[in-house]
């Protein structure tokens, strides 16, 4: 069985994330999801909030995706899952730099896992979790960018 694990912040789940997921879906029998945490930026949602509206928005794909939280090191929760293969998503160039050094650094520490990056489709370019909540914040709609169950989570979180 080919499994990969596609880690994130995922705060919240985006339209390019489902994207990324469902065709990497394509590639994969099993799809580890890993919600982290970022080091550099306080999440918005809680690691419950963020599993839950994954889980919710990729119900049809229950059977052959696992989505959880995991505080800790990627290549341990990598090893935990018995995988050797890790995706990320790649939008712009600005994404690059970031993601050339973490592929290296896990390389170094796991020679035998791959990380393979999947483009962005054209339409999600642009899309972030930081510009939904921009815009969700300023009480603009969110609509097409994130799945219904996010709209309805970022219209409470944000409630004037
Ligand atoms: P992180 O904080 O680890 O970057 P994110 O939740 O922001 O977590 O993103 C997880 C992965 O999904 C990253 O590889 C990111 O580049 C990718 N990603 C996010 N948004 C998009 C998008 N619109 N199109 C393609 N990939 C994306």
């Amino acid at each position: 069985m080919k499994t990969a694990v596609y880690p994130g912040a995922f705060d919240p789940v985006t339209n390019g994330h489902i994207d990324i997921i469902e065709r990497a879906l394509k590639l994969f029998d099993k799809l580890y999801i890993l919600v982290g945490e970022n080091p550099q930026k306080t999440a918005t949602f809680s690691p419950e909030e963020r599993v839950g509206m994954l889980k919710e928005s990729l119900k049809k794909h229950n059977h052959r995706i696992e989505i959880e939280h995991f505080n800790g090191l990627l290549l341990d929760y990598v090893k935990k899952k018995k995988s050797n293969v890790i995706i990320r998503g790649l939008r712009a160039i600005s994404d690059f730099e970031f993601e050339f050094q973490r592929a290296q650094f896990n390389r170094e520490f796991a020679k035998d896992v791959e990380t393979i990056f999947l483009m962005t489709k054209d339409d999600y370019a642009f899309l972030s979790s930081s510009i939904v909540k921009e815009i969700a914040m300023f009480s603009g709609s969110v609509k097409g960018f994130v799945p219904a169950i996010v709209e309805k989570k970022l219209r409470e979180k944000f409630r004037k």
